[in-house]
């Protein structure tokens, strides 16, 4: 062989020597768990993704750059720029948003209120310092809530009638978890848990195959839980009273706001949790049946092909659509009803 062949054999050799290295890098990172924890949209989110550093720096700053967005409070932001003058251009993400949120509010009667605003800003929610409003100041407030009024134009912009303001924090984190996943995939990531603040995304299988097992809450006692899910890549998400509230004369008041009374809703549910492939979607249900309550949840869900729940009543007994016959295992020995669907 002559010298510059071998050489040239040589060299390929090594090319393969350093292309084989790199795959073998690159294949052990993707199977690297990543951690991390953060707070944003004033909630503790964590963040477990079986990929390299760099999926964690983008999720992080996808969530703050959402967050900034959306935040009612971040004078910055596209919905307090709009809730401020009533009237503004937003952006292509924002508007799309209000667009499917709108579509929420409709589908669900208006229990889910994207309008609310003024009514959870009365009882103090939005700053921490907590009240209990006059009925007449609720009743003053809640005409100002109705989502029909929200005005979209093709040109991004979007009017509100005057005092009327939007909050999207029934929906926020659920469409951050799609975003998330949508990132997360583009990145060649095929295996991830975030942890929203109580709304958990799953990205595909465990890295060994096995489903994600995925705890609810017992509203009861939340340092507990009910039982589990299994599941791969959908979002489980839990709207309940327990979630965030204050008390006063010995009595709860919650944050999940009836947009028919204008008090924290209760209508026969302790907590809601909805499970699916649409975080956005699971989201904005959760709080929507939990605001229609048993009754009116059961009907829904027997007419929504695309979610599964599992709803907690009063009583302590908990409702499961069918599908979750044999996917929720039940921890506690509460007695669990299947819903027909
Ligand atoms: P979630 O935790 O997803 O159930 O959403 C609850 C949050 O959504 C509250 O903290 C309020 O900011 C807002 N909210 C409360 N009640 C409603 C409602 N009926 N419709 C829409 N948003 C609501
Ligand atoms: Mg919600």
């Amino acid at each position: 062989m002559k010298k510059a062949e071998i050489r040239k054999k040589a060299y390929g050799l090594a090319v393969c020597l350093f292309a084989f290295l790199l795959s073998a890098c690159s294949g052990l990172s993707v199977r690297n768990k990543q951690e991390r924890t953060l707070f944003a949209m004033d909630t503790v989110m964590s963040l477990c993704i079986y990929g390299s550093s760099s999926d964690l720096d983008a999720s992080e700053t996808l969530i703050k750059s959402i967050e900034k967005q959306l935040s009612v409070t971040d004078s910055q932001s596209d919905i307090h720029k709009l809730n401020e003058s009533g009237t503004f251009s937003v952006s292509s993400e924002v508007h799309e948003l209000i667009e499917k949120a709108l579509d929420m509010c409709e589908q669900t009667d208006g229990a889910l209120d994207i309008t609310i605003y003024p009514v959870v800003k009365a009882w103090g929610f939005t700053t921490g310092e907590y009240r209990i409003p006059e009925s007449s100041e609720l009743n003053g407030l809640l005409n100002m809530v109705d989502y029909s009024k929200v005005k979209l134009s093709e040109e991004k912009v979007v009017s509100l009638e005057k005092g009327m303001e939007l909050d999207l924090g029934s929906v926020a984190k659920g469409y951050t978890g799609d975003r998330l996943m949508l990132l997360l995939k583009e990145q060649g990531v095929k295996s991830a848990l975030v942890n929203l603040g109580g709304n958990v995304h799953t990205l595909g299988r465990k890295p060994d195959g096995s489903l994600w097992r995925i705890a609810i809450a017992d509203p009861d006692d939340i340092s507990s839980y009910l039982g589990y899910v299994e599941i791969e890549d959908k979002a489980v998400v839990t709207s309940g009273a327990y979630q965030r509230n204050f008390e006063e004369s010995g009595k709860k008041y919650h944050h999940i706001i009836d947009p028919q009374t204008g008090y924290p809703a209760s209508n026969g549910l302790k907590s809601v949790t909805v499970i699916g492939e649409s975080g956005f979607e699971c989201d904005a249900l959760s709080t929507a049946l939990f605001v229609m309550g048993l009754e009116r949840s059961i009907d829904f869900c027997n007419n929504n092909d695309s979610i599964d729940a599992i709803l907690v009543a009063d009583d302590g007994t908990v409702y499961i659509t069918k599908e979750l016959e044999n996917i929720f295992v039940i921890q506690n020995g509460a007695s669990v009803k299947v819903i027909l669907k």
